[in-house]
């Protein structure tokens, strides 16, 4: 048994409208989904519609959300306040405690893995507050995958297609929606546990820029769909989740107070679907999908 875990930043279930560039976009299936209308989506996967809010006032944000997704613990409810950026010292002493790689490391589940590029400039110039992620990374001590991996296929930058990196001057090649599929299922294959994440959508969101969303939702879909095409789905569970919503209402260039869509596909899907309400839920049904040896039978 294995799993990966899909994330992408600022992917909401929006009404039906004008201001949510989903709408219309036949070609973008597995993300089509739209409040109020149940659906299947491709492959089986099962729609859960999952609580952002985590019973706290305000708009959900990246730092709280992504570090309760990361770790099982709800954070708005357990420092009173969604925070957006990075997370602060309270939030880096909860991943360093519960991170999910760390939870699968003490479960004797290994190799994990986060199949996401980092720059030289990361580790020459290391930045004063850090991603939920790369301090999950670290909490279990990880190495990171670097640009020479990326190079020689064995990782994924957050923007797949590497547009981002080549602006940036890296002297790597630009890769189709497929290519970086087939890269991400590799890494899923040789791993228990892999964690993949993608965050264009929150960033054209804020930009409510309808155009650049459609481009971008239409070639998420591909990777995700030439994803799910390269990995072997009976005995690996695969779930996608996002932190917030956003993209799904470029009305408004904040954040929405919309469920996210957790999709979840392959083995004990079933399993995994029904016991996820909320953002806390992520890891422990990850942990609880890894570790049980039920599991391995189903
Ligand atoms: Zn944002």
């Amino acid at each position: 048994m294995s799993v990966l875990l899909f994330f992408i930043d600022g992917l909401g279930i929006g009404a039906r409208g004008p201001q949510n560039p989903l709408d219309g976009l036949d070609d973008a299936e597995p993300l089509p989904i739209f409040r109020d209308e149940e659906r299947k989506t491709i492959l089986d996967g099962i729609v859960v519609p999952t609580d952002a809010r985590l019973g706290i006032e305000g708009r959900p944000q990246s730092a709280s959300g992504q570090t309760t997704i990361l770790t099982g613990v709800n954070v708005p409810a357990t420092l009173g306040y969604h925070k957006q950026g990075f997370p602060n010292s309270a939030m880096l002493e909860i991943l360093r405690e519960h991170s999910i790689f760390l939870q699968l490391k003490r479960a004797g589940i290994e190799p994990t893995t986060f199949a996401n590029t980092y720059t030289q400039k990361f580790f020459d110039e290391r930045p004063r507050w850090v991603s939920a992620t790369t301090a999950a990374v670290e909490a279990a001590g990880l190495s990171f995958r670097t640009v020479s991996d990326l190079k020689a296929g064995k990782a994924v930058y957050q923007d797949f297609t590497n547009a981002v990196l080549i602006e940036r001057g890296e002297e790597v090649g630009p890769r189709s929606a497929e290519e970086a599929a087939s890269v991400l299922a590799r890494i899923v294959s040789q791993n228990r546990f892999t964690l993949y994440e993608y965050f264009i959508t929150d960033k054209v969101g804020h930009a409510q820029d309808m155009q650049a969303a459609r481009t971008v939702l239409r070639n998420l879909a591909r990777m995700i769909r030439g994803m799910l095409a390269g990995i072997d789905l009976r005995r690996t569970s695969v779930i996608l989740t996002s932190d917030h919503g956003n993209i799904e209402d470029l009305s408004s260039r904040n954040h929405t107070l919309n469920a996210v869509p957790t999709i979840v596909w392959g083995a004990n899907k079933d399993r995994i679907a029904s016991r996820i309400e909320t953002l806390a839920d992520i890891t422990p049904a990850i942990v609880e999908a890894l570790t049980e040896k039920a599991a391995a039978h189903k």
